[in-house]
C-alpha cells in the first residue's frame, strides 16, 4: 500500500476540521460506549481483503486525537460504502459515514490518491470511470443489453458543479505543485 504522504504543514491544518468532525459526531463519548467488540472490522469486506484496513482502529484513532497515520495512507480511500458496519454496530456509532466525512474532508484539500483522480476525470470527460473501448459496447450486445447511454456532458456538468469535482482536482493539482485552485 503507497502512502498518501500529507505535509505537515497540511497534517496541522487539518487538524481542524478533523476536531470539528469529532465534536459533530460526538466521537469521544461514543468511543467510550464501543464494546471492542470488532463487529464493524469483523464485518467489513474490505478489512477481509486488505487487513491494513481496519474501520475499529480508524473510529478509535479519530477519537483519540492519533489520527495522522492513517489520514496519511491511502487506506483512507478503501471503503466500498456497503455500510455493514453502520448496521451492525451494536452501539449505532455511524462508523461508515464518518469514514466518508473524513474523505470529503481530505477531498477538499486535495488529497486523494492518484488512480481516484484519474477516475474523476474520466467519468467528467466520458460519463464512465473505466477506459472506454468498443469492447464494452461488444459484451452489452453480447448480453442483450441495449448501447451504453449517450453522456450528457451539459446535464453531467451541473452534477458535477453541485460536487465540486473541479475544485477537488484543482486543489489536488495546487499541491501537487500544478498552478492553483
Ligand atoms: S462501509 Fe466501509 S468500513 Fe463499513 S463495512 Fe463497508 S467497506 Fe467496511
Ligand atoms: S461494532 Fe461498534 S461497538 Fe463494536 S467495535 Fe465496532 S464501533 Fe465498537
Amino acid at each position: 500500500m503507497s502512502e498518501a504522504v500529507v505535509e505537515r504543514k497540511v497534517l496541522q491544518e487539518l487538524e481542524e476540521d478533523i476536531q470539528r468532525l469529532v465534536e459533530i459526531y460526538e466521537l469521544e463519548r461514543k468511543a467510550a460506549f464501543c464494546y471492542q467488540c470488532g463487529t464493524c472490522s469483523g464485518s467489513c469486506p474490505v478489512f477481509m481483503a486488505e487487513p491494513e484496513y481496519n474501520p475499529r482502529k480508524m473510529i478509535m484513532s479519530l477519537a483519540s486525537g492519533t489520527w495522522q497515520s492513517f489520514i496519511n495512507s491511502e487506506v483512507a480511500w478503501l471503503c466500498a460504502m456497503c455500510h455493514t458496519c453502520l448496521e451492525r454496530c451494536p452501539q449505532r456509532i455511524e462508523v461508515s459515514e464518518i469514514l466518508t466525512e473524513v474523505r470529503n474532508i481530505l477531498a477538499r484539500r486535495g488529497i486523494l490518491p492518484d488512480i481516484i483522480a484519474e477516475k474523476l476525470r474520466r467519468v467528467m470527460e466520458r460519463g464512465m470511470s473505466a477506459p472506454y473501448s468498443k469492447l464494452i459496447d461488444k459484451r452489452r450486445a453480447r448480453y442483450g443489453l441495449p448501447p451504453a447511454p449517450v453522456f450528457d456532458a451539459e446535464a453531467a456538468k451541473l452534477v458535477f458543479d453541485i460536487f465540486a469535482v473541479n475544485h477537488v482536482l484543482a486543489a489536488k493539482k495546487a499541491r501537487e505543485g500544478g498552478g492553483s485552485p
